[in-house]
């Protein structure tokens, strides 16, 4: 009876079966794509060259070259971003001056101020519509003479201090100077290495030679601070005198440092154009060596780069972070590598007191008066 039963309703149960299979399959097909498909993903970049684009190349700071538009940066996830206060070395015959670092934190202040969605410098409560900002040095000599000064700076929203550029200075050696890179810190780069140490400041190597890279390492070790690689690839894959050596990639990681990886094609392959697939190599490679806590975003947009194509903008933020997932990368490290780890360097809990790291920089709170502050 009860077989005479299932056999005549066996179609019907088919089909009912057939239709709960279906639904299924509906069901788990979000699920099954949330596994590779990345969701919103906060970005935080290391080193943007936008002041260098809007003070000595005259570009609108809003746009820059189109690498990093304001107008994107909400829907490209981008939540943060460090800002360099470049100052080119011919800017004077003696290169750059105190005032040429005034006069450029002047100018990136007011744009701020003007510029939605930025924010001033300094660790604002995360709010989802704005782009936080921290500033930084590429090149320090002028405050060789005046490491008082780093106090100013640092209250200002100053946050890495990268002591080169491509030229030797009288700081350090750069990894492109003339020098070759034989001469690390000078003794006048020392001292005010001590004093961006004593006050909370993060020294930035990349630029920096590699004698200069582990001089700054050993006294950041005696200071129990993190050193900070803003926009650096891995010489493992491409060799390159800017980019580093396993050795110092693990240097960096044992100061509890980051490094940034630079979207330059050149930085990134050797004798051929690169692609998204050889930054997401980059990266893969660095947390090999140094570990997923160690590794960021410096993509040096706007800094005359030429990025691999899906990467020319901030629009290709989102299909990298998707493309490290499918390269095999939790998708936790790489909320670590997109912004996590920049952000443990940049607001660090609980701040240290009276550095760049701490809530609010409000310098020049009414419009217009950055443009009269002059370092003292
Ligand atoms: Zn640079």
């Amino acid at each position: 009876m009860l077989a005479r039963c299932v056999l005549e309703r066996l179609p019907e149960l088919l089909l009912t079966t057939a239709l709960a299979c279906l639904l299924c399959a509906l069901v788990a097909l979000p699920v099954r794509g949330a596994e590779t498909e990345v969701g919103p993903m906060p970005v935080v970049d290391l080193h943007v060259d936008l002041s260098y684009q809007a003070n000595y190349r005259a570009r609108p700071f809003a746009r820059g070259l189109g690498q990093f538009v304001a107008a994107d940066l909400i829907e490209a996830g981008v939540v943060g971003v460090v800002l360099p206060l470049f100052v080119p070395h011919d800017v004077s015959p003696s290169g750059p001056r105190l005032e040429d670092l005034d006069h450029s934190y002047a100018r990136v202040f007011e744009w701020l101020d003007n510029t939605p969605p930025y924010r001033w410098p300094g660790c604002y409560p995360e709010s989802g519509q704005a782009v936080r900002t921290w500033l930084a040095f590429e090149g320090s000599a002028p405050l060789g003479e005046r490491p008082d000064l780093v106090r100013w700076w640092v209250a200002r929203g100053v946050r890495f201090f990268g002591l080169v550029h491509a030229q030797d200075n009288r700081l350090a050696s750069s990894s492109t100077g003339a020098s070759g890179g034989a001469v690390g810190l000078t003794a006048l780069g020392r001292r005010l290495v001590r004093q961006i140490h004593a006050l909370g400041g993060i020294v930035d190597v990349s630029h920096a030679s590699s004698a200069t890279l582990r001089d700054v390492v050993e006294l950041a070790r005696q200071a129990r601070v993190p050193v900070v690689a803003t926009h650096s690839d891995a010489a493992a894959l491409a060799p390159h005198p800017r980019n580093l050596a396993d050795a110092e990639l693990a240097l960096i990681a044992s100061t509890g440092g980051v490094v940034g990886i630079n979207f330059h094609s050149r930085f990134l392959a050797r004798g051929r154009s690169a692609t998204l697939h050889d930054v997401v190599e980059h990266i893969r490679h660095v947390v090999r060596v140094a570990g997923a806590e160690h590794v960021g975003i410096g993509s040096d947009f706007e800094g005359g780069i030429r990025p691999p194509p899906g990467l020319e903008t901030v629009r290709g933020f989102r299909p990298l972070a998707r493309a490290l997932v499918a390269a095999g990368l939790s998708v936790e490290d790489v909320r670590g590598i997109m912004s996590g780890n920049a952000l443990r360097l940049l607001c660090p809990s609980p701040p240290f007191e009276g550095s760049s790291a701490g809530l609010v920089h409000a310098n020049g709170r009414h419009r217009g008066e950055a443009r009269s502050w002059k370092t003292p």
